[in-house]
């Protein structure tokens, strides 16, 4: 019988170029290139992130919000933070909604949330054999941005939405870490130029990263790589970038994926 440890669902997979199809012709439905704000629900339980569309994404996926017990938050910009959707799914928990962040992150309260300071490269406990740590993520510091690294029963996954070239430390850190899963920012597509390069990833940046993240057993045979937080209007279709991908070993994430580890 399969162990599943994780049970992953993307619920968002766009960086901040929305369709406005999104408003009428998909309002009800998920589609490969009119993607929603970058998030994941993990287990059914955990979010990672909750931006400007996580209220749609729930209700399109038909996750039940009152199973949600934490957030998992990566920085505070609005496509991965927005204050008035956390608000809503904070309201009538019996305990409150706990939110996990970077320990400098400047936040106001929150009714019914509790906030839990992360430091950088330190493993927290968020159930029992379930861990999270933060690491530092090469994205705006007024974001106070954080990669994630989510680890239970042995299975290790982590996510870097949004970011840039990895930093020098978190690229020590990381090394033999023999992955099971890699969520990777692929904000920009297969040319250069662009001016987001310093704060997120292109189809040439991780061209040059994952055979040197390969040597070094971050990723392993085994590893499933996956990119997101993928720009519609800077990326070819859906389709298309899934063989770019696949001809690097890697998946492509679109809103409604779901894959067990
Ligand atoms: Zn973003
Ligand atoms: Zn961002």
């Amino acid at each position: 019988m399969k162990n599943t440890t994780f049970n992953i669902q993307f619920l968002g997979t766009c960086a901040c170029d929305f369709s406005p199809k999104l408003e009428n012709e998909f309002k009800d439905k998920f589609d490969n290139d009119a993607r929603r704000s970058s998030a994941v629900l993990l287990n059914g339980k955990y979010l990672i992130d909750s931006g400007v569309h996580i209220l749609d994404s729930l209700r399109i996926a038909g996750a039940d919000r009152e199973t949600i017990t934490d957030i998992f938050l990566t920085h505070i910009h609005d496509d991965h933070f927005d204050i008035l959707n956390v608000k809503e799914l904070a309201k009538g928990k019996k305990s409150p909604l706990r939110i996990w962040l970077r320990e400098d992150t400047r936040m106001p309260q929150i009714e019914n949330t509790e906030y839990i300071k992360m430091t950088p490269y330190t493993k927290y406990e968020v159930e029992k054999g379930l861990f999270i740590t933060g690491v530092n993520a090469n994205h705006d510091e007024a974001a106070f941005p954080q990669h994630l690294i989510i680890e239970k029963d042995g299975k290790k996954m982590f996510y870097g939405c949004d970011g840039g070239w990895m930093l020098t430390k978190t690229y020590d850190f990381l090394k033999n870490a023999d992955l099971d899963l890699m969520v990777l920012d692929c904000t920009i597509g297969d040319y250069v130029g662009d001016y987001r390069i310093f704060e997120h990833n292109s189809i040439s940046t991780l061209r040059l990263m994952l055979p040197t993240f390969k040597n070094e057993n971050i990723i392993t045979e085994k590893t499933k790589v996956i990119f997101s937080h993928i720009a519609p209007s800077l990326h070819k279709p859906h389709n298309e970038l899934v063989d770019i991908a696949r001809e690097l070993s890697c998946e492509v994430a679109y809103d409604g994926k779901i894959m067990e580890i």
